[in-house]
């Protein structure tokens, strides 16, 4: 049980945030350990650049599952192929970001070898190859800390939780598996139906507008929008703000939300609360727009405009509008 396989996800033929932030925290655990990683990437297609990518995280093995089946998540194709895989390899963890499709799938998994999930992790320690997991229970009012003991356990990663790691690049090896041939299934997705939106993940985006109470009104979430599609921006909410329904909670920035990490977060009408900050206070560069000179929020703020946001963010808007036509 030297090894541990992390399960990644990608888009346009690059991994998700996620994704990257497992393996960088992996890696940087094991060039001081024995243990291995072992890399699943599975899809209709894998693009060239996700093995350069992979590589430079310190994976000793890429598996891939390069198949038709595997173009859109369905559980009847994906457990016993991926159980296969572990079956083989033996690893003592197996990590999957905490997305729809890795929330579905390890506790599947999980249940086929009869073992243990630790589900929307937000911390791990180390200590003599023991791993400690920390993760927020009721409702993120309490933090429970969960140790393994050697067995196989499966763990799903909150995106957005882990520091930045340094690349450690290998040559890993890497094969080709074939799905396993299903004789038997309960069900089966026949196909998936996007909906139709614009709207960039909160979780992925480089620039995040958020809003709070001092929006006023779902309406007024309008001003944010347009702000935000000329900075080619997601849109982010307080938890007051989705509970008064302004806002849908796959919006919710913070401790019972998303942890998000962008690059630039623009809070308006944000308070500050503790709760807001837990989930967003490591994005690289934080403006504030708040009335309250003494609104917490500009505690964190690296930027702070003190004034009414209904002023403010229409004319931000504008001349951002100018710089970005230039
Ligand atoms: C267990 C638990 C979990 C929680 N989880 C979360 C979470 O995940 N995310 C989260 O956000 N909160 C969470 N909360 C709630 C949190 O404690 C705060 O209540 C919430 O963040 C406040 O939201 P807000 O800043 O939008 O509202 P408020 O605190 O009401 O702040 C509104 C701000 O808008 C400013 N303002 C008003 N009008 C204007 C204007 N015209 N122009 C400029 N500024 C203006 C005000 O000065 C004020 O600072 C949680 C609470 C608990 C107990």
């Amino acid at each position: 049980m030297d090894k541990i396989l992390v399960i990644v996800e990608h888009k346009n033929g690059l991994l998700k945030k996620v994704s990257q932030q497992i393996l960088g925290f992996i890696s940087d655990f094991c060039r001081q350990s024995e243990k291995k990683i072992l890399v699943l990437i599975y899809g209709e297609k894998i693009a060239e650049r996700l093995f350069e990518e992979v590589a430079s995280w310190g994976a000793d093995e890429i598996i891939t599952i390069e198949n038709q089946c595997f173009a859109n998540y369905n559980p009847a194709i994906f457990i016993p192929t991926i159980a296969d895989v572990i079956k083989k390899n033996s690893p003592q963890l197996v990590f999957f970001g905490n997305t729809a499709v890795g929330r579905d799938l390890s506790p599947r998994l999980a249940q086929y070898f009869n073992s243990y999930m630790i589900s929307d992790v937000i911390d791990i320690k180390i200590e003599k190859d023991k791993f400690c997991f920390t993760r927020p229970v009721y409702g993120g009012k309490l933090f429970e800390e969960v140790e393994t003991n050697g067995e196989l356990v499966f763990v799903t990663v909150r995106p957005n939780s882990f520091g930045n790691s340094v690349n450690y690049h290998k040559n890993p090896h890497i094969y080709n598996i074939e799905p396993k041939a299903i004789t038997n299934f309960s069900y089966m997705v026949s196909d998936i139906l996007r909906k139709e939106s614009e709207e960039k993940s909160l979780s992925e985006a480089e620039i995040i507008v958020s809003g709070g109470k001092g929006l006023k009104s779902a309406e007024n979430f309008v001003l944010l929008e347009e702000l935000a599609r000329v900075l080619g921006a997601a849109v982010g909410a307080s938890r007051s703000a989705v509970d008064a329904g302004w806002r849908p909670y796959s919006s919710q920035v913070g401790q019972t939300g998303k942890t998000v990490k962008p690059k630039l977060y623009i809070a308006c009408g944000i308070s500050g609360a503790m709760q807001h900050l837990a989930g967003m206070s490591t994005s690289q560069v934080i403006v504030a727009i708040n009335k309250d000179p003494e609104a917490p929020i500009f505690k964190v703020a690296d930027y702070g405009i003190i004034g009414d946001l209904f002023e403010i963010v229409p004319v931000l808007t504008e001349e951002l509008k100018k710089i970005f036509k230039d």
